[in-house]
């Protein structure tokens, strides 16, 4: 029989990711928590990650994917490298964009669950803010499910509650679950390296910053 009371939250300890666990922690009854080490530039994501698991009480694991970065280069994972401010012009990927890395998550957590019987897989991406990255789209989302549940024959469920969202529904979302706080102080989305409100620069920082401005404004608008 298959086990719906628990969940696989794909977590990086960013604002999406966390928000994603929040959710999980309401609609079952234990969750999982899998991050990445792929050597990443601000490995201080994966200590973001372990405290907000932590504070949560979500069982967390963290596994070793440096592969991807040998065969990816990228401004995310390389020092060398700076973050483009946005997307190149001719409808490129900007070079935050690290090949097959959600695919290489969604299948690790898939292992990851299956052994546990689990069926559910949570990721936080979202194809309304998916700032030009091709993994984040619902099409890629639903035949990585389609691909999973052949490869092991097994049923997984992805579940995306942020896919058709923008930031500021998500922040709203987590403020609903009750971690508006927990999200506004504890995670780290910016490129950066800066947590909570962050360096407010760069293209993460943008976009994360816009959708609690339009938030925070549509809240006072509501209240007075
Ligand atoms: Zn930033």
């Amino acid at each position: 029989m298959k086990n719906k009371d628990e969940a696989v939250v794909i977590f990086s300890g960013g604002q999406d990711s966390t928000t994603c666990l929040l959710w999980a922690k309401k609609e079952y009854k234990k969750v999982y928590a899998i991050s990445f080490d792929y050597n990443q530039k601000h490995k201080k994501e994966l200590d973001c990650a372990k405290k907000i698991c932590d504070e949560l009480g979500v069982e967390h694991h963290i596994l070793d994917m440096n592969l991807l970065n040998q065969l990816a280069p990228n401004s995310l994972t390389r020092s060398d490298i700076e973050v483009d401010t946005s997307a190149p012009e001719d409808g490129t990927p900007p070079n935050s964009f690290v090949d097959g890395r959600n695919m290489v998550f969604i299948l690790f957590g898939a292992i990851f669950a299956k052994q546990k019987g689990i069926s559910d897989i949570i990721t936080g991406v979202s194809q309304s803010d998916f700032s030009g990255y091709p993994d984040c789209r619902d099409i890629f989302i639903k035949s990585m499910n389609v691909t999973l549940n052949l490869a092991m024959d097994y049923e997984f469920d992805i579940i995306t509650p942020l896919m058709w969202i923008d930031k500021e529904a998500t922040w709203e979302l987590a403020d609903k679950l009750g971690g508006f706080n927990l999200v506004r102080n504890k995670t780290l989305t910016c490129y950066n390296g800066v947590m909570g409100d962050g360096c407010g620069d760069c293209p993460a920082c943008k976009l994360r910053k816009r959708g609690l401005e339009a938030y925070l404004g549509k809240k006072t608008t509501v209240h007075n």
